[in-house]
């Protein structure tokens, strides 16, 4: 079987994670700050705060602009679960707008249409590994007077206009295990605001700037050295995964065209995918479903996945909450039943992706 995720990690990684064990300094110290210079680095911001997860790092980033009962945070129903419970954890209401097809992002216009006076936040999230439209975004946010806050998850180093991820508003990323750099669970928070950044440090330290000396109620959202040190080698060699990524999908591009049914990805203008995931959509001229068509590419040995197969909201738990406003988003629906991710990861070789596209092509052959 051909994963649609793989984790391997080469001497560097473990002479890094030795030496933080034989260090005795287990906790967050030195190693999370050199791993916090280099994301900034990457990111191109002044200031990255490391915590312990992409969710708590969105919850993190939506307290810090201190937001009041009945505030709402606008932002997109195709997305994966943590967006959603960080805006209700942070006690904020969660309006969603629709989405670009091209992009599987939220659509300007449509988060424009859906605001009230009461939206303080726009909440884009850069799917799949590449950016929203950041232009239109940041203008929007700005003629309205709301805060911008990048869920970049998926997105470490992908660019729009010349400008990271990250660095168009307030920006949080994930380093689960199967995200384009990983340290198992973590996460890190970008920003060009200095005081943003102080607040964040201390908010994550139990509200502690120096030890007993509380200046809020804060949370423990530390991440470790341990983890950090996982981290700053596929940070130093993240070209290179890149570039594999990048070589990967551009080759399974040009295999997958031509084909009845399958719609490829589509790289915007003046954006740089960092392709997380390769997300095709099925179309209704497709001889199968989508169902259908990730279990038989399963039959060959191929392991696609499926994100996400429903919308965000559409689920029992949070059927008719109080602080979740739904709307009509009917391109974020109808994507959410066409899309599949095929494998894209820097580990697959070149007959892996003979066998991922001929196998694509078969199963959609009429
Ligand atoms: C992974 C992910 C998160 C949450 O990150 P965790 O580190 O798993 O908490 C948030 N948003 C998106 C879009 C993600 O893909």
């Amino acid at each position: 079987m051909i994963p649609i995720t793989t984790v391997q990690f080469g001497p560097e990684v473990e002479e890094e994670v030795l030496a933080v064990l034989r260090s005795g300094n287990i906790a967050q110290g030195r190693v999370v700050e050199r791993f916090e210079k280099a994301f900034a680095d990457l990111s191109g911001v002044p200031h990255a705060i490391a915590v312990n997860n992409g969710t708590t790092a969105l919850v993190a980033a939506l307290e810090v602009f201190d937001l009041e009962p009945g505030d709402e945070v606008v932002t997109t129903p195709f997305t994966f679960v943590a967006t959603l419970n960080a805006i209700l954890e942070a006690g904020a209401t969660a309006v969603f707008a629709d989405i670009d097809e091209d992009d599987f992002a939220l659509d300007a216009t449509a988060a424009e249409a859906v605001m009230t006076d009461r939206s303080r936040v726009l909440l884009p999230v850069h799917l799949f590994g590449q950016t929203a439209d950041m232009g239109a975004l940041t203008k929007l946010a700005e003629s309205k007077g709301l805060r911008l806050l990048e869920d970049s998850a998926q997105a470490h180093g992908a660019t729009c206009e010349g400008r990271s991820a990250g660095s168009f508003g307030v920006g949080t990323f994930s380093f689960y295990a199967t995200k384009n750099i990983t340290t198992g669970e973590g996460g890190i928070i970008t920003t060009a605001d200095d005081a943003i950044a102080d607040r964040l440090r201390v908010l994550r330290n139990q509200g502690m700037r120096q030890r007993y000396q509380y200046e809020m109620p804060g949370h423990n959202y530390r991440l470790t050295d341990l983890q950090a040190a996982v981290a700053l080698p596929q940070l130093a060699h993240y070209g290179e995964i890149l570039e594999a990524r990048r070589s990967n999908a551009a080759w399974l591009t040009t295999a997958l065209t031509d084909i009845d049914g399958l719609v490829a990805p589509r790289v915007m203008p003046g954006r740089e995918h960092v392709w997380h995931q390769f997300t095709v959509r099925i179309t209704e001229d497709a001889p199968v479903d989508r169902d259908e068509f990730v279990a038989k590419l399963g039959e060959k040995g191929v392991g696609a996945g499926v994100y996400y197969p429903r919308l965000v909201h559409d689920y029992d738990a949070y059927r008719d909450h109080p602080r979740i406003r739904v709307g009509e988003t009917p391109v974020a629906e109808r994507v959410s039943k066409q899309v599949v991710s095929l494998p894209v990861h820097p580990a697959l070789t070149q007959a892996d992706l003979v066998t991922i596209a001929d196998s694509v092509r078969e199963v959609l052959a009429r």
